[in-house]
């Protein structure tokens, strides 16, 4: 996989700007509902069809948990026939309908899908095509996610964040630190994250999802200023909160479960190797580690969150106070790390 790794940096890339391009003239046909009430567009299943396609052609069908499925945009004749012409504009050859009804772009997206714990599989694709797609359809912050699990921890990360310092392609390794390079081309740099101490006088910025209620907002600038600083909020969404992190345009990120089923694992997966990669401080509210082994969902875990500035520690303790006092069911990982304070 390691020789791969640039070839895979360029495949996600490329697929990045592919999705730029295909969002200046996204006809609202292309724009359909899902079963679950979220949104989803003939970009998301292509940009899936493409990636995975591509994969299988360099890997072999892995096992796979991907978000978008034939029930995505099946049934929807027009944002389906868009799909057939991004992908034959994007060189991607699907068959058409097979005996049994199904179509090449429902093989295609289908391709090494499993469902259940991945920590017995040795390598597995988690792929979202693309994270944070309400914030694509309304030029806000989306990004293309691929990671690999091995016996279900993320050993291999690869996001585009289009939206992320004029738009950059972030990898990260396990143990081998977090490299980016601009969509457009370019040199391969390493991505650091501050890990010194944010002085008293600093302001904490934290990462606030939009659009928030006003006591949604009001809980945000509470959890900053647990920290003992005045909270700045900076607007993110999707993967590419944690994108904010890494790349020093702000200090904390991270996403609660509450009383839900647990987030998607193709939602936080990438980013967390590539924060940890980087130097961010990344866990759960116990300070335990993000469990992605347990299926489509993080069902092991409170939170997700990923700072720098030595601040994750503080940030874990005030969320876990507020999982106890809104009672909410408190979940644990298997392990966790020291929450020293300080
Ligand atoms: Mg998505």
């Amino acid at each position: 996989m390691r020789d791969r790794l640039p070839a895979i940096m360029e495949l996600m890339a490329r697929a990045t700007n592919l999705a730029v391009e295909a969002r200046r003239t996204l006809p609202a046909e292309a724009i359909v509902g899902k079963p679950d009430g979220s949104v989803v567009t003939a970009v998301d299943v292509a940009l899936q069809v493409l990636i995975l396609t591509q994969l299988a052609e360099w890997f072999g069908a892995l096992p796979t948990i991907a978000e978008e499925d034939s029930a995505s945009i099946g049934g929807k004749p027009a944002a389906l026939a868009h799909c057939r012409v991004l992908l034959e504009s994007w060189g991607v050859r699907v068959g058409g309908k097979s005996e049994n009804g199904s179509t090449g772009i429902d093989e295609a997206l289908h391709l090494g899908r499993i469902d259940g714990p991945t920590h017995d599989i040795d390598a597995c694709w988690v792929l979202d095509p693309i994270d944070g797609t309400r914030g694509f359809i309304d030029g806000d912050h989306w990004c293309p996610c691929l990671a690999l699990l091995s016996r279900g921890t993320p050993v291999c990360a690869v996001n585009g964040f289009p939206t992320i310092l004029g738009g950059r392609v972030f990898t990260a390794e396990a143990g081998a630190g977090c490299w980016w390079m601009p969509l457009s081309g370019g040199e391969v740099s390493q991505a650091k994250v501050r890990t010194d101490t944010l002085p008293p006088d600093e302001v904490v910025r934290v990462v606030a999802p939009a659009p928030a209620t006003p006591s949604q907002t009001e809980a945000r600038l509470a959890v900053g200023r647990s920290t003992g600083h005045d909270c700045a909020l900076v607007h993110s969404d999707s993967q590419a909160k944690y994108g904010h992190v890494i790349a020093g345009l702000a200090d904390v990120a991270y996403s609660r479960r509450g009383n839900g089923p647990g987030k998607y694992v193709w939602d936080h997966a990438g980013a967390v190797l590539l924060a940890r990669e980087a130097g961010a401080w990344v866990g759960d509210t116990d300070g335990g580690e993000i469990d992605c082994s347990r299926g489509r969902r993080l069902v092991a875990n409170n939170a997700v969150i990923c700072a720098a500035r030595s601040l994750g520690p503080a940030i874990a303790r005030e969320l876990a106070e507020r999982d106890r006092v809104e009672g909410v069911r408190v979940h644990h990982a298997r392990c966790s790390k020291e929450l020293s304070h300080g």
